[in-house]
């Protein structure tokens, strides 16, 4: 954060708010717009035009609703898809592809964040919603603080095709934080059959591949529907066979050498092959699991 001048702080009306404006505590913005009905810029912020696709940081304190936690916000980031002129009064904005950091966090936490103090102090004072906002770089850089203290997590699912989604959010957001995973992923108990996998799992895993698969050293054969390398995480000790979920089981492959490490006729010598080509791969050993109609 370079400079207070750069952030901007817009006070946000209370009426007229529609949710998903006002998610609960631990509430989920991903992948919606995000509207500003209302906005009063303060007295004291910078007066300027925001381009269309601007990338926005966004705080907004809790202290109106009874499951929250005053002193605790929630933080996003996500792109305005109009032109913002800050110089109005009064305004409205709408973002767009919007990814929540984090459940929470906490006004000290965002003033332990340097340049940040002097506006957040006024920010207190204030008894409407309001949010900080902070555009462009600063935004970035932002919401890498946020996340070294508070690593961006989802869900686990056993839903293959809401796995990647929930992954491919993730990508790019986790890599100096580790996902922990699961060392006995559950079997889902839901329509999905299958494993429970963690999105961070994948996530983690795929970054690390960077598109290249981890078996053959080949590109991935094309983008997916988020225009990232298509490859696919494989537990190199097969869950079947109570390997855990964890980055330290899982591989990035391209579709040939998945089903190669599958159905070829020597599996166990991919696997091998898998644990000598990368570095942070290790050989868990095969054991009985819980058959999944017993409980
Ligand atoms: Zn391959």
């Amino acid at each position: 954060m370079a400079e207070n001048d750069q952030l901007l702080l817009l006070k946000i009306g209370e009426k007229d708010c529609p949710e998903p404006f006002y998610p609960n505590s631990g509430g989920d913005w991903e992948g919606e717009e995000f509207r500003f009905p209302s906005i009063q810029r303060m007295p004291d912020a910078t007066t300027r035009v925001l381009p269309q696709g601007t990338t926005v940081f966004v705080w907004t304190h809790h202290n109106r609703r009874k499951n929250e936690t005053p002193g605790q916000g929630l933080t996003a980031i996500g792109h305005l898809s109009d032109d913002l002129d800050t110089k109005g009064a009064e305004g409205s904005v709408r973002l767009i592809d919007v990814q929540t950091l984090s459940p929470a966090i906490s006004l000290k936490t965002l003033k332990s964040f340097k340049g940040t103090n002097a506006v957040i102090h006024k920010a207190r004072n204030y008894t409407l919603r309001h949010a900080l906002v902070v555009d462009g770089d600063d935004a970035k850089a932002f919401r890498d603080l946020v996340e070294t203290t508070h690593p961006p997590r989802a869900e686990a699912t056993a839903d293959y095709e809401r796995l990647r989604e929930r992954a491919n959010r993730l990508r790019g957001r986790i890599g100096g934080t580790p996902p922990s995973g699961n060392a006995t992923p559950p079997r889902s108990t839901g329509a999905a059959s299958g494993f429970v996998r963690s999105p961070e799992v994948v996530a983690y895993v795929q970054d690390r591949a960077n598109g290249v698969c981890e078996l053959c050293g080949d590109t991935a054969p094309f983008l997916d529907k988020d225009g990232f390398p298509f490859l696919e995480v494989h537990h190199v000790r097969f869950l079947a066979h109570g390997g855990p979920d964890v980055i330290q089981n899982a591989a990035a492959l391209c579709p040939n050498c998945h089903r190669a490490c599958h159905h070829s006729a020597d599996p166990d010598l991919l696997r091998r092959r898998l644990i000598s080509q990368v570095g942070e791969l290790e050989d868990f050993p095969a054991r009985e699991i819980a058959c999944e109609h017993e409980s």
